[in-house]
């Protein structure tokens, strides 16, 4: 064994959960100074995902923040709700920005050594986590770890496992046709043969978007079907035909939205963050801002030499919400499309946001139930009890 093989901490995995955790800790003095390995397969930054939130308190690295909106639009059965949030902003930002300027800082900092490597497994040695990949294995206090699923992954009970998968392609054209201060967020007026499905446009300016061709469904489409969506879209939409745009680039995912309750931990000294750590909330597959609290709270922890905590699940409430939303989303997916417009009919849109975001009590929880079709709930409670009840 070589001294080179053991750190204080290693970051297995360098997309957002790994390179999040690395900002935080150069941020604390005393964190800083350890000696940490960061190992992802490939540490060339990525353009691969556009992130978007809506609540930018605790978030690293504001100043890469590409876009904001003030307006958000919902459209469903060719009513259009649309809303200046009063709260919150809408924002985004693109991976390329924030893994090359976060992969530069490490990079820069003698105390982390960045490696690419294939990460293989983890285990425990003597009170230390072991990371073995094709490059050899490393030892740490603590391993923080976003690459592999857990091995107790498929042990954890699941009754729905959708996922929601996308394309979207990022246009220019010629003629202002877009406003770069209003998102439309969810419109649902296209087919719903699939299940849940709808159109996002994330309008960069007044001649470019990223337009989405989003579905909450269980199966994944090919890459001409979901072409031939937004192609559709966009004539239909916008009157733009095949020669009217040109496409910088697109992006293409496919986001865990399960009942499972994602195991915490790998081994007693390894933790799982991120995605394959159980951060994305299940009913909306929004994950950013929780990685982002999640490593936080970490970096605080290690401070005090305290037990890194696992990241803030969400309370019994809503996990149940979670729990029906998803159901329903399985089960029933053509009451979703009847839900999601009375949701934004019926209700504040920064309400709604504040809802997502966990951050309601139970009387603003009740008011938006309220203005909601209730037999779909009831039955999703009944349906769903054994999971109910037991709050797993
Ligand atoms: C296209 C796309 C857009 C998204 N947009 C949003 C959004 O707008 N808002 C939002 O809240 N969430 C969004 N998400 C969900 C979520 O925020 C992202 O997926 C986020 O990147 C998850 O971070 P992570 O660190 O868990 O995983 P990743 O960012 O995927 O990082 C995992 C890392 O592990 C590395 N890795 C994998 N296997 C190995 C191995 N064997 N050895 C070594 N390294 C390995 C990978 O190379 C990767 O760098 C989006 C997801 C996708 C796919």
């Amino acid at each position: 064994m070589t001294t080179s093989s053991h750190y204080d901490i290693i970051i297995a995995g360098a997309g957002a959960s790994g390179l999040s955790l690395i900002w935080y800790l150069l941020q604390s003095e005393v964190m800083r100074e350890k000696r940490i390995l960061l190992l992802d397969l490939s540490l060339e930054p990525t353009d691969a995902k556009t992130w978007c939130f809506w609540e930018d308190a605790e978030l690293p690295e504001k100043d890469l923040i590409y876009h904001t909106w003030n307006t958000l639009e919902v459209r469903a059965y060719d009513n259009i709700y649309s809303e200046e949030l009063q709260r919150y902003r809408y924002m985004c930002m693109r991976s390329l920005d924030f893994t090359r300027s976060i992969l530069k800082m490490a990079h820069d900092h003698d105390s982390i050594t960045c490696m690419e490597a294939a990460v293989k497994s983890f285990g425990s040695d003597n009170g230390r986590g072991v990371v073995h990949t094709d490059r050899g294995s490393f030892f740490a206090d603590w391993v923080f770890q976003s690459a592999l699923k857990p091995a107790n992954f498929d042990d954890q009970p699941v009754d729905v496992s959708l996922k929601q998968h996308f394309m979207g392609m990022e246009i220019e054209v010629n003629e202002p046709i877009f406003d770069p201060n209003k998102v439309m967020l969810m419109d649902f007026d296209t087919s719903q043969k699939h299940g849940v499905t709808f159109f996002y446009v994330l309008p960069f300016s007044k001649t470019k978007a990223l337009v989405e061709y989003t579905f909450f469904t269980e199966q994944t489409l090919t890459e001409q079907e979901y072409i031939a969506g937004i192609k559709s879209y966009l004539k239909n939409r916008y009157d733009l035909g095949d020669g009217c745009y040109t496409t910088a680039r697109t992006e293409i995912g496919s986001i865990p939205m399960e009942d499972r309750r994602y195991p915490a931990w790998y081994t007693d000294r390894v933790m799982n963050i991120g995605t394959v750590g159980g951060l994305t909330k299940p009913s909306t597959g929004y994950t950013f801002t929780r990685i982002h609290r999640h490593c936080k709270s970490i970096v605080e922890a290690l401070e005090t030499g305290a037990r890194p905590p696992v990241s803030n699940r969400s309370s019994y409430r809503f996990r149940v919400y979670d729990i029906m939303l998803l159901y329903l989303l399985e089960a029933d997916p053509a009451i979703c499309k009847q839900i999601f417009h009375d949701l934004f009919k019926r209700n504040s849109f920064d309400k709604i946001l504040q809802f997502l975001e966990e951050d309601t009590h139970p009387g603003h929880e009740i008011s938006i139930f309220a203005s909601l079709p209730y037999t779909p709930f009831f039955k999703a409670i009944y349906k769903m009890k054994h999971r109910i009840v037991t709050g797993a």
